[in-house]
């Protein structure tokens, strides 16, 4: 099964993404992320990427897409977070699944009004190690700037500043909510309200997933069940 989750900055995607992918035994695929790391070790792609990165914009498809092509080779099973933001970038990543005979099955979105987005960006940490997403407000660490789950420092994005953060969620209303009514026109589109509270989008992702006749959602849930977690 191969899911993209869409959502603005701060819809909780990250998180979301990190449950699903130990939930369903998807691969998570973020394309900030790797973007981060390319940048990070001055790869060629990173070096043409940084300039749009830092100003909070898009980097062009061709190499973003390159990169979450080679991520995916060999996956069985991914979780798209962040990618596709465009409606090129959905069309590349349509035609190279089928080449490899596999498909999108579904895309969730999270749905955050305005406001409530920028609040908690604000208050977003991450951890070093992982990506893990913090947020001193709505989901504090137990130590703070420790990630509970590795250990890590947590550091604050440097396109988490206000004036990116509108930037980037301009972008993301322009630019990507075409891509959501794509996938919705392919009867393959979930809505959540991600204002709910992290275990209940949880609940409502899967329920959703199983509602579409994800056959794997539903025994993965099952099989939780009976094992009482
Ligand atoms: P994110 O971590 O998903 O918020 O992405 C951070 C930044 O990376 C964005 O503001 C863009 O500059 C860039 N980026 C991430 N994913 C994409 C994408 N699919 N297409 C173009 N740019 C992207």
């Amino acid at each position: 099964m191969n899911i993209i989750l869409f959502g603005a900055q701060g819809s909780g995607k990250g998180t979301q993404a990190q449950m699903l992918a130990d939930e369903l035994k998807l691969q998570p695929r973020a394309s900030g992320e790797l973007l981060r790391d390319a940048i990070a070790h001055e790869t060629p792609a990173g070096k043409i990427a940084k300039p749009y990165y830092d100003r909070g914009d898009l980097v062009p498809d061709e190499i973003v897409t390159e990169m979450i092509l080679e991520s995916m080779r060999g996956a069985n099973g991914i979780i798209l977070d962040g990618f596709p933001r465009t409606l090129r970038q959905a069309y590349l990543l349509d035609e190279s699944l089928a080449k490899v005979g596999q498909r999108i099955d579904a895309a969730v979105y999270l749905e955050v009004p305005r406001e409530v987005l920028l609040e908690r960006l604000s208050g977003r940490w991450i951890c070093r190690a992982h990506g893990h997403v913090w947020n001193v407000k709505t989901h504090p660490t137990r130590i703070p700037g420790i990630c509970d789950y590795d250990g890590s420092p947590l550091y604050h994005r440097s396109d988490d500043s206000p004036e990116t953060i509108n930037r980037r969620l301009e972008k993301f209303f322009s630019e990507t909510i075409p891509v959501v009514d794509f996938y919705a026109r392919q009867g393959k589109l979930i809505r959540i309200d991600g204002t709910d509270t992290i275990e209940h989008v949880n609940q409502h992702i899967l329920a959703g997933l199983s509602a579409l006749g994800q056959q794997s959602v539903v025994s993965a849930v099952a099989e939780d069940r009976t094992s009482g977690k």
